[in-house]
């Protein structure tokens, strides 16, 4: 199937029409997404909160932690109900996870959605998954979730408003980092450019992502570059976001999306991570490669996923014993290659 002139994979097709079989006028939809979502995940749900209007549903979206401030241009009014997503989970007659297949990563939403909701997912990670059976429209190759939900219009000829049409640039260039980072295909390119002739405005919308910071994004930035470490020998960099710094900077987590691109961006260096005590207790580690360094494989050691290039896991126990145990897993593993 081609709609101006991006072909859509007949497997995909097939997959899309699945998902929509749940998706029948007048029910009530949750869309929801990974804890921290990002601008693939908020993009991708906006465009479908316009998608499910237009054709007469009732959706809302409902994820486990806010929206950051910098994706809020992309909202209609009365869309996010996130402050009590547990309810309108619990409410919704078919839940649509976006940009994850695993459970876990719905944080305390995990338990709300049960047996007796449909749940169908649009994804595009590599890990198997862990959400009850439900249709899904899942491709590891996808640039971003936002691709997939370029894909799911276009298969069902369901057409985007330009509110969509930018909600799912904002997904593509935040997952490829800004086209920058190895899932720029020629193909996300041509759906980008598609989404360009929809009237998309890219200048408008690099300032509102990008260019719109607070300034204590980019106090937090040097705190947290202050504590870089490089080792040229094993080509391994981290930085470590120290225990209080999120808030003196009256900062959030999407604050520091990106710091981990400059441990990265050392000659030489062929993983870089970046450490953060949660505030569950946990240890969140971010990890970036470059070249044939699969980092998916070592964020599955620690009970983490993503993608070859870029993954994450949250570990037990104190910053100081993710770091022993992360560190010497990613010099053993750099050293065999
Ligand atoms: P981040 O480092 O949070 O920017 O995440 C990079 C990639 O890894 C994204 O695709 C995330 O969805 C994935 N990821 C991050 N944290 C986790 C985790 N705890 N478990 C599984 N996947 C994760
Ligand atoms: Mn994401
Ligand atoms: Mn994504």
């Amino acid at each position: 199937m081609t709609t101006n002139e991006v072909s859509i994979p007949p497997e995909r097709v097939r997959a899309a029409e699945a998902v929509a079989a749940v998706l029948a006028p007048g029910r009530r939809v949750a869309l929801t997404t990974h804890v921290n979502a990002d601008g693939d995940g908020v993009g991708s749900e906006v465009a479908l909160w316009h998608l499910l209007t237009a054709r007469g549903l009732r959706p809302t979206i409902a994820n486990p932690t806010p929206i950051p401030d910098r994706f809020h241009f992309l909202l209609p009014a009365g869309a996010d109900h996130s402050e009590r997503a547990a309810r309108e989970v619990e409410a919704a007659d078919v839940v649509l996870v976006l940009d994850i297949s695993d459970v876990s990563r719905l944080g305390d939403l995990a338990r709300t959605i049960t047996q007796s909701h449909e749940v169908a997912c649009i994804d595009h990670h590599v890990s198997g998954g862990s959400l009850p059976r439900g249709p899904r429209l899942v491709a590891p190759e996808a640039a971003a979730t936002a691709e997939l939900v370029f894909d799911f219009a276009s298969a069902l000829q369901w057409p985007l408003c330009p509110e969509a049409a930018r909600a799912l640039y904002v997904g593509i260039l935040t997952d490829t980092g800004g086209f920058r980072f190895a899932n720029t295909t020629p193909r996300v390119l041509r759906v980008a450019g598609a989404l360009l002739e929809r009237g998309v405005d890219p200048e408008s919308i690099y300032a509102s992502v990008y260019a719109s910071a607070p300034e204590g994004r980019v106090r937090l930035t040097a705190e947290v570059l202050g504590t870089l470490v490089v080792e040229p020998e094993h080509g391994l960099a981290w930085v470590t976001v120290p225990p209080d710094a999120l808030q003196r900077h009256r900062a959030t987590a999407d604050d520091l999306d990106g710091i981990v691109e400059y441990p990265r961006s050392i000659a030489g260096v062929r993983l870089a991570l970046l450490f953060r005590q949660l505030a569950n207790g946990k240890v969140k580690v971010s990890f970036r490669s470059v070249g044939d360094v699969d980092v998916a494989e070592l964020a599955h050691r620690f009970g983490g996923g993503g993608h070859r290039k870029a993954a994450g896991a949250s570990l037990e126990g104190t910053l100081a014993s993710a770091q022993e145990h992360v560190l010497a897993a990613a010099r053993e593993y750099l050293n065999g290659r």
